[in-house]
Parts: C-alpha cells; sequence; structure tokens
C-alpha cells in the first residue's frame, strides 16, 4: 500500500498550492498589491490551520471556526492587515494579539525577522505552538496571557497588530508602540469594527480608518 500512499499525499498537497494560487489571485482582484503579502498567502498551508473536516474550505475568503468560540480570520482581512502594517515601511519585529489558529502570525513569520504573539486561551496557545514549530516557524514566540497589556519585557514594538475587536485600544498597547511605531486593530463593538491604523508621531498621533470589519471580540481580564 506504502506505492499507493505516496502518490495520494502528493496529489492533495498539489491541489492545495492549486487553490492557494486561486485565493491569492482572489486577494489580488480584491485591491492587495503587495507582492510579500501576496507570496506570504501564497506560502502558508492555511489548511494545516484549520480542523481536517474544515480542510477542503480552507481556501475560500472566509472565517472559518478554530473551536473555542473563536475563528480563522478571513484571508483578504488578513492581508489588508499584513499591508497596512507594512506599507509605512520596513520593521524587524510584530507583535501580534490573539493568536488563535496561528495563521496570521506564519503570514507575518514569512515576511518579517520575529513575531511575537499572545493568546489568552490555553488550548489554542498550545495548539498554535505546536503546529508553528511542526511548520518551521521558529521565529514565532508565544505567550499564554490577556494581550490587552502587550508584552511589556519584550517593547517597545515597531508594529503591533490586534486580531480581536475592542471597544477602544489599550492604554498598555499604546504605550509599548516604538517611536514611528504602527498599531492595527478592529475597534468597535463586536463583529462590526472599523479597521484602525494608528501612528505614532513623537506625542502626537495619526488616526486612520481602514474600513469595516468583523472580529470576535478582545477579551480583558481588566476592568
Ligand atoms: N489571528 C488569528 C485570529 C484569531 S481570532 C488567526 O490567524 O487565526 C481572535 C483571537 O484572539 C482568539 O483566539 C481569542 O481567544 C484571542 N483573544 C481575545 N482576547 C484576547 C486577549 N485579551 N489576549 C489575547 N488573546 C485574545
Amino acid at each position: 500500500m506504502v506505492g499507493l500512499r505516496h502518490p495520494h499525499v502528493r496529489g492533495l498537497g498539489m491541489t492545495a498550492q492549486r487553490n492557494r494560487k486561486r485565493l491569492v489571485d482572489r486577494l489580488y482582484e480584491e485591491g492587495i498589491r503587495d507582492d510579500r503579502v501576496l507570496k506570504a498567502i501564497g506560502t502558508v498551508q492555511r489548511h494545516r490551520f484549520v480542523d481536517e473536516a474544515l480542510a477542503n474550505m480552507a481556501y475560500r475568503d472566509t472565517a472559518l471556526p478554530i473551536g473555542h468560540g473563536q475563528t480563522i480570520s478571513q484571508p483578504l482581512i488578513v492581508a489588508r492587515m499584513t499591508e497596512a502594517l507594512l506599507e509605512p515601511g520596513p520593521f524587524d519585529t510584530v507583535l501580534e494579539v490573539g493568536t488563535g489558529s496561528g495563521y496570521q502570525a506564519a503570514v507575518l513569520a514569512e515576511i518579517v525577522d520575529q513575531v511575537l504573539t499572545v493568546e489568552r486561551i490555553r488550548p489554542l496557545y498550545q495548539r498554535a505552538g505546536r503546529l508553528l514549530r511542526e511548520l518551521g516557524y521558529h521565529n514565532v514566540r508565544l505567550r499564554q496571557s490577556d494581550g490587552s497589556w502587550g508584552w511589556p519585557q519584550l517593547g517597545p514594538f515597531e508594529r503591533i497588530v490586534v486580531t480581536a475587536g475592542g471597544e477602544q485600544i489599550p492604554d498598555a498597547l499604546r504605550e509599548q508602540l516604538a517611536p514611528d511605531g504602527v498599531l492595527v486593530m478592529p475597534v468597535g463593538p463586536s463583529g462590526r469594527q472599523e479597521l484602525i491604523r494608528l501612528t505614532r508621531h513623537g506625542q502626537d498621533w495619526e488616526r486612520e480608518s481602514l474600513g469595516l470589519v468583523s472580529f470576535v471580540p478582545l477579551v480583558s481580564d481588566k476592568i
């Protein structure tokens, strides 16, 4: 049976590659132009970040459930958020709040030197860590905690991306932004937020709206 198994596995891999290519074409049609982002999405095996039962839907441009009431974000939104981080200029390190499946972290890890990512739900943190190691993303460092406090020991950060929506941007995250740093976060009530890009210019802050999005809530332990 070994002889049958191998081509079968390789066949699946080729289908996934074809589906990724189609997804990339679609993202291009939707306006994503940054080659680094398109290449990363064309590389990361999104089907590994969802349950096997959903693997056949992994390259559709939709959010999918990952358990514990959470979702892996829609590829177009992952692409937009990554572009929004890259557009102001190059950077080495990014802090992500809301690891979830680890997919957004993997997309970032394809592009930048170091990704730091924080997840509050232990089983998701553990599963993402195992998978990212297995896939060879050794430049991703994970932590289980309430990410609305950031990762103070490792800050300040050139870039921060929050992949869960909150009514406001947590003060701790603003404080951990380096000079000229950029933070991208969905801001507003659960399920209908505005994607905000906040840029620090010394004492001044520039706030831009990048359109409407729908994210699961940022659950914070603080009052
Ligand atoms: N970036 C993820 C999408 C995750 S959905 C991906 O690519 O799959 C949002 C995630 O944020 C969920 O896993 C949720 O548990 C997590 N989250 C919500 N509030 C949080 C908080 N305060 N700190 C850290 N993680 C949080």
